[in-house]
């Protein structure tokens, strides 16, 4: 028999792997780990397990639905195989290749080890835009393209499934369902996947430029794509064919807003494009989380653990009113938008000088949708430690007022201050004390005042960091970076002079 291996590719449709495994002829197992060894690192947490296994749950049902057995084991990899070899003798496992941190790649070399010694064939497929065994990014984006161009495979209509296999789920009753652990409406599996899809193509995205940076906004009017983006319940390729397609309409139709509704949609096909941009880092520097890209300018910069810091910023008892109603809502809902998630680690870094592994293991814990690649660049440059990019040590007050003017997201989430007047909802402190008697909210007992002055230590935190980029080492690993993972689109518009300036880290500050 065939073993098709699930792992960050939850779903039927688009999936070479399965349509191999069905062409052949041969039985076909569906199977999903629950591994033992993803249980145990610091970046993962029981929602995404929970997520994960909701989703395969879903996969299963389609799965038996034309004919196939589909098994949900926990353990570990090599040994849920042996069990299913010693059961019915596998001929081939067939899997997409994983862009992950290191495990998961010493994981996939223990299973082609072992395959290898039991003589079973090992066939891994290339994931959409990321491409294995580059070493740089020269012909990344005509491969990423040459592929994207090949329409996405049809679900299989039918799966012999093996004699002596039943489909089972041991994970029930071991694992917290994950909407117990996150207030969400994303519900798991293809066929709502489908309708988050079609609903953003069709309608929500007439408001995505207007509202992706509003974590209010954003949370209706961004496509909502990412969970299942990151456990492959959606692929890349059947995102872009679908606004791909609403496009054609749009221009076909004549449609009279037809400029604005391609800009929107422009807009989120780039985003989408970085995601395998940010992956395709990854795929060529597995060990982001732990060595920063940088690892001159990360020990010149040092950042050091303040235990009180960092357990304010995890609760989101700060004293800043946006930012602590930004980690309160992303706590209990497993998601915020892009720029809220840029604050977030930007205050870690820059404002509480906190050390970036120790946030951002939290932060992926907390994020439903969390995707090792886009996850661990985004800390890396949102902590300054890159050397390629700009520092953006982003301003509380500005981001306050910009995208809550009357403090509507506040008083949802930080109850304590719902009494508090518009006049000083993004700076409670400021209040009188007589004001604060008579809203009924002592700052520093019933909310706390600010950890630190946003201001001095933001500033303090930029001219550190500006500082370390100055030194000789740190500029030529910069350069290295560049070489290697830059985008050459970038590359190529603008010219060697502006490279330079990026690299001496001589980029003007803006107000962020
Ligand atoms: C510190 C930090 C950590 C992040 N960690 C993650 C993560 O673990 N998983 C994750 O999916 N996104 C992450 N992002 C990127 C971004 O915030 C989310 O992709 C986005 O908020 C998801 O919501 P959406 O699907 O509605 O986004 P949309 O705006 O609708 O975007 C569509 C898709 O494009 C991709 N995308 C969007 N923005 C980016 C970006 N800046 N870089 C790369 N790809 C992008 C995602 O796959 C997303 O689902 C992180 C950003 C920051 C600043």
């Amino acid at each position: 028999m065939k073993v098709v291996w699930f792992k960050r590719d939850l779903r039927l449709s688009d999936h070479v792997p399965l349509v191999k495994a069905v062409d052949s002829e041969e039985p076909v197992l569906g199977v999903y780990i629950v591994e033992d060894i993803r249980i145990e690192q610091d970046d993962v947490s029981q929602l995404h397990i929970a997520w994960d296994i909701a989703n395969a749950r879903e996969l299963s049902k389609q799965f038996q639905s034309i004919g196939g057995a589909f098994q949900i084991v926990s353990g570990i990899a090599t040994e849920v195989f042996q069990r299913l070899n010693e059961t019915s003798k596998i001929s081939e496992i067939l899997c997409h290749e994983e862009t992950g941190l290191l495990w998961s790649w010493d994981r996939d070399k223990e299973v082609a080890d072992w395959c290898e010694y039991n003589d079973i064939k090992f066939s891994q497929y290339p994931s959409n835009g990321v491409v294995r065994n580059l070493k740089n990014r020269d012909i990344w984006n005509d491969t990423r393209l040459a592929r994207m161009a090949i329409p996405s495979a049809q679900s299989p209509t039918k799966i012999l499934s093996p004699t002596g296999f039943n489909s089972l789920d041991n994970s029930i009753g071991i694992y917290p369902c994950y909407s117990k652990l996150v207030d969400t409406w994303l519900e798991p599996g293809e066929v709502a996947a489908n309708s988050v899809l079609t609903s953003f193509v069709k309608e929500r995205n007439e408001n995505y430029i207007s509202s992706i940076s509003s974590p209010a906004l954003a949370e209706r009017y961004s496509s909502r794509l990412s969970a299942y983006l990151a456990s492959g319940v959606l692929s890349v390729k059947q995102v872009l064919e679908a606004v791909g397609m609403m496009k054609i309409r749009i221009t076909k139709q004549n449609h009279p807003n037809r400029q604005y509704l391609l800009r929107n949609l422009n807009a989120f096909s780039s985003r989408v494009l970085w995601r395998c941009h940010f992956i395709q880092r990854l795929e060529v520097e597995a060990t982001q989380n732990y060595i920063s890209l940088n690892p001159e300018l990360d020990s010149k910069i040092h950042r050091i653990l303040d235990k009180d810091k960092f357990e304010a910023w995890k609760l989101g008892k700060t004293g800043w009113p946006f930012f602590d109603a930004c980690m309160r809502s992303l706590t209990e809902t497993g998601w915020i938008n892009f720029r809220m998630r840029a604050m977030i680690q930007s205050v870690a870094a820059y404002t509480l000088w906190l050390p970036w592994k120790d946030t951002g293991n939290h932060l992926a814990q907390l994020f439903i949708d969390y995707e090792p690649g886009i996850h661990w660049s985004q800390i890396n440059m949102q902590s300054g430690i890159t050397g390629i990019n700009a520092v953006r040590a982003y301003s509380i007050i500005k981001q306050s007022t910009d995208h809550d003017l009357e403090g509507a997201f506040i008083r949802k989430w930080v109850p304590e201050l719902k009494a508090v007047p518009n006049s000083y909802i993004h700076e409670p402190w400021l209040m009188s004390e007589e004001a604060q008697e008579k809203v009924g909210v002592k700052i520093g007992l019933d909310y706390p005042a600010p950890i630190v002055d946003e201001q001095i230590e933001r500033n303090k935190g930029i001219q550190a960091c500006y500082a370390a980029r100055k030194d000789g080492d740190v500029k030529s690993r910069s350069k290295r970076v560049y070489d290697t993972h830059g985008s050459r689109k970038k590359r190529n518009q603008n010219k060697k002079a502006s490279d330079e300036k990026k690299i001496s880290g001589q980029k003007s500050l803006v107000d962020f």
